[in-house]
């Protein structure tokens, strides 16, 4: 397990936390549990991409030193809704990174896609806790982002439900730990016929059975490719090889993960889906925090369902598979391309099953190689948005 513990728990002063991306759906779950534990925490900094009326309106109610927004068109508003709060305020790309630099305990990574990649870094260099939402800078920069993580002695708590479960029962001393099976509910597409996914319009896509979460993830979670970056996640976060990390559909979504061990044990962690739970163990974390989650009766449930997942309903499962494998820059494309084909659908711009075929496009229009820094990383990134971006352009036109 590469996840580095670090001694000590939470100390009788509050706990400092920095939330990058406090406006999404993990940020506002997040500040929802600090505003419940005023004496636990205290915020250092907050920021967003564009929505200066919400990071206004939590800055005043949090009073962090600062408030960040990466659009500078933002600054304006947002300069103005603090005025007069002793809130500094700041925008642009760099100040994010700037706001993840600064000494709280804490960084919550809650910011969508690998535009999260710097400012989570930043909070690594410095060896904070990083409560770890963003998935897509992990399966971008892999092993590159866990060398900064073990160089600066950095603890990643996973945050991602799945990540998060499997943290709490995993025990890999001396091997013990055979296969990791990842749960997965399916998504809304789970027994739609290929018609209907082919015709699936963003509203439905984004229409999650079980999780109320933001457009992207939803999405990924439609097509599945939100299993196929946490098969990565998980690969990365607890050093097992792609054949050891297994998914398994369970729609009802309350068995998170599970852990087989050599002697046939499987440990699980169990909940009702509310985001609220793994966002609370990682802000309380090594100690535990009370939650408003609803509390999991399973006799109400009455019976709990597991089925194998559909690879040729689901292929996006065997892309990340085989990006896993060949390792170097494939994640990183796959991850890029990813992006670019939801952000295609999401504007209406290309069908559903468009954004698995973007991926798979992109995918085979490059070589592999190895990366060798950051840097690399950024121009993979780039290079494959604009493979996928010529890619999207041409499904579009199509008739
Ligand atoms: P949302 O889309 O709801 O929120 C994204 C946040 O990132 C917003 O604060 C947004 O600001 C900010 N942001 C977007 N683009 C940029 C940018 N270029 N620079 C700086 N900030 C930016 O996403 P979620 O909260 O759903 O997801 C966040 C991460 O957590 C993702 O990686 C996702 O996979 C992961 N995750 C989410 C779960 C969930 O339940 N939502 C569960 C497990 C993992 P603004 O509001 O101004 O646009």
């Amino acid at each position: 397990m590469v996840v580095a513990e670090v001694p000590g728990s939470a100390t009788a002063a509050p706990r400092s936390v920095t939330v990058l991306g406090s406006t999404g759906s993990v940020g506002t779950q997040t500040l929802d549990l600090i505003a419940r534990a005023p004496e636990r925490f205290r915020v250092e900094a907050l920021t967003a991409n564009s929505n200066a009326s919400l990071l206004a309106e939590q800055a005043r109610a949090l009073r962090p030193a600062v408030a960040v927004v990466a659009d500078e068109r933002a600054y304006r508003p947002l300069k103005e809704a603090l005025a007069g709060t002793g809130v500094a305020v700041a925008a642009g790309a760099d100040a994010v990174v700037e706001a993840a630099r600064r000494p709280s305990d804490l960084v919550m990574a809650a910011i969508v896609g690998a535009a999260g990649l710097p400012s989570t870094v930043a909070a690594a260099e410095r060896g904070a806790l990083v409560a770890f939402a963003n998935k897509e800078c992990l399966v971008s920069a892999g092993p590159l982002m866990l060398d900064v993580v073990r160089a600066s002695g950095a603890t990643l708590l996973p945050v991602d439900s799945e990540h998060n479960a499997i943290y709490q029962v995993f025990d890999d001393a001396a091997g013990r730990v055979e296969r990791l099976i990842l749960t997965a509910s399916g998504g809304p597409f789970r027994t739609a016929d290929p018609a209907a996914m082919a015709a699936a319009t963003p509203a439905e896509a984004v229409a999650h059975p079980t999780w109320t979460m933001g457009a992207k993830i939803s999405v990924d979670s439609a097509t599945m490719m939100n299993k196929g970056l946490e098969i990565i996640e998980a690969s990365l976060l607890f050093d097992m090889p792609e054949s050891r990390v297994d998914v398994l559909i369970h729609p009802q979504s309350v068995i998170h993960s599970l852990v087989e061990y050599t002697d046939g044990s499987v440990l699980a962690q169990l909940g009702t889906p509310d985001m609220r739970t793994p966002i609370a163990y990682t802000l309380a974390w090594p100690e535990r925090m009370v939650t408003p989650s609803a509390r999991l009766d399973l006799a109400a449930i009455g019976r709990l369902d597991f089925e194998r997942p559909d690879p040729r309903r689901f292929p996006a499962l065997d892309l990340a598979r085989a990006a896993l494998k060949a390792g170097g820059s494939a994640p990183t494309l796959l991850n890029a391309a990813n992006e670019v084909a939801v952000g295609a659908f999401l504007a209406g711009r290309i069908g559903f099953l468009d954004i698995v075929r973007v991926v798979e496009e992109t995918l085979g229009r490059h070589d592999v190689r190895p990366l060798a820094s950051l840097d690399d990383v950024y121009a993979v990134d780039a290079e494959a948005r604009a493979l996928a971006d010529a890619c999207t352009a041409r499904l579009a036109e199509a008739p």
